[in-house]
């Protein structure tokens, strides 16, 4: 429950806002879309609230949009939808556009045009101390490295500068499996994997079907050229006995709406993370046992694919510190707000002991825009050859750790004094 919360307009708000939770001695956070699991947007002392600054303006040239600090990904598609262009984003419409592009930003255009971050020209920061600064290419340009993975870690982004594509339309949608095939399909599909192009993207779901009960979702994403998308899709439809099929050619915007069903304001909500090198090497048989102990029709573990375009990156070109294909786990089990200690525990308990399965096949660390606050080791881990750096930069960017309701980070010496 914070102190209090204040909405921001302007930058010279935001300035004053800093220096008044610094004087009063108030913890401080930022709020942009406000989708962050751990609710790291907000603390108990001072709210910056960003989400009146949802400005976008496409440049003139179509190659770039200047994204304020407070939108949300539905903000930006709203307008390079019916231009026929689109932002990296994540697979959820409603994320902010600067927490996801801070931490990462895996998306159904990954293969092709890498993270979020990886399409991050410019941004506008406020620093700790009141200093406006934009961080780019030749300036500022170890926060601009810092930005790109570090997190909120370093400053308050006002605006971003990014990149856009041309992309009339994308050919996706949903393939439904019974759960009863989900091995099967699964391993056929870990085996697809391997061998398709870059410009398709499938994220796999395993959730409840309308009946409660289980199914495997498969959500495969072209955004390559028009008219090929459907004969690389083809083999998709071919791993079991197929219940459903959505896929169609559809405005990138509109491809982002199948996990609505799934996000559901109000309830709580328990996440565990992990990276697999794959969905081969025993991972798909761990995520159907551990489904099989599902608690309730709130237990569901969806997948992001990281390759391609994502791969290509040198690692220590970014913050951002696991720079080969793998595939992100996101373990979350939701229950409805007013549930009993009961309820909370039995569904805590199967999103740890399920990440746990995972242990013995996982890559260190994990997605740090998926990791709890106190996983500090883990996001260490997460942030590989580039941790010292990020330490180095966040000393000097933000020495007395005000932004420090944000992913977490190993704090330096100077940091650790200050707390
Ligand atoms: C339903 C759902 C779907 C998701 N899907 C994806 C996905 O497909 N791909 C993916 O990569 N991630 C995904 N995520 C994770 C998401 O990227 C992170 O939770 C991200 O931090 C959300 O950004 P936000 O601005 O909405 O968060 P907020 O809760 O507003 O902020 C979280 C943190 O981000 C920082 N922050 C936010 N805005 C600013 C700013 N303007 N300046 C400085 N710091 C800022 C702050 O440190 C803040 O504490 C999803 C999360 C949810 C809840």
């Amino acid at each position: 429950m914070p102190r209090t919360v204040v909405h921001c307009r302007t930058l010279q708000d935001i300035q004053l806002a800093i220096v008044a939770a610094r004087s009063a001695g108030l913890s401080l956070s930022v709020r942009g879309g406000g989708h962050d699991w751990a609710g790291r947007a907000l603390c108990d002392g001072l709210v910056l609230d960003l989400s009146d600054m949802k400005d976008i303006v496409v440049s003139p040239d179509r190659c770039s949009a200047r994204v304020a600090g407070g939108a949300r990904a539905s903000d930006v598609l709203a307008l390079t939808d019916p231009l026929g262009l689109a932002a990296v984003t994540g697979s959820c419409s409603a994320v902010g556009m600067a927490g996801l592009t801070l931490g990462g930003g895996y998306g159904p255009l990954i293969g092709r045009f890498g993270l979020a971050l990886d399409n991050l020209i410019s941004a506008d920061v406020v620093l700790a101390d009141g200093r406006i600064v934009t961080a780019e290419r030749g300036r500022e340009e170890d926060l601009f490295w810092a930005l790109r993975g570090g997190g909120g870690n370093f400053g308050v982004v006002t605006a971003m500068h990014v990149r856009l594509h041309e992309l009339p339309n994308v050919v996706s949608g949903v393939l439904v499996y019974p759960f009863s095939e989900a091995k099967t399909v699964l391993r056929r599909y870990a085996d697809a994997a391997s061998s398709m192009p870059d410009e398709l993207t499938v994220q796999i779901g395993a959730v409840a079907g309308p009946d409660g009960m289980p199914v495997i979702l498969l959500v495969p994403t072209w955004c390559g050229a028009q008219g090929r998308g459907d004969a690389h899709i083809a083999p998709l439809l071919e791993l079991g006995t197929l219940l459903d099929n959505t896929v169609d050619a559809v405005r990138y915007g509109a491809s982002l709406s199948v996990f609505d069903a799934h996000i559901v304001n109000g309830q709580r909500t328990f996440m565990e993370t992990c990276w697999l090198r794959s969905l081969g090497e025993g991972g798909a048989e761990v995520l159907v046992e551990a489904m099989t102990k599902a608690v309730s029709a709130g237990c569901a573990i969806f997948t992001h694919e990281f390759r391609g375009a994502s791969s290509h990156i040198p690692v220590q070109a970014t913050a951002f510190g696991l720079r080969h294909d793998h595939v992100l786990l996101e373990i979350f089990a939701s229950f409805p707000d007013r549930s009993d200690r009961l309820e909370e525990r039995r569904h805590q308990r199967w999103v740890r002991d399920t990440r746990r399965a995972f242990d013995k096949i996982a890559l260190p660390g994990g997605y740090p825009n998926l990791l709890g606050t106190g996983e500090t080791d883990r996001a260490t881990e997460s942030f590989g050859p580039n941790v010292e750096r990020l330490v180095r930069v966040k000393q000097h960017y933000d020495p007395d750790n005000v932004f420090c309701s944000a992913i977490p980070m190993p704090l330096g010496r100077s940091a650790i004094a200050a707390e």
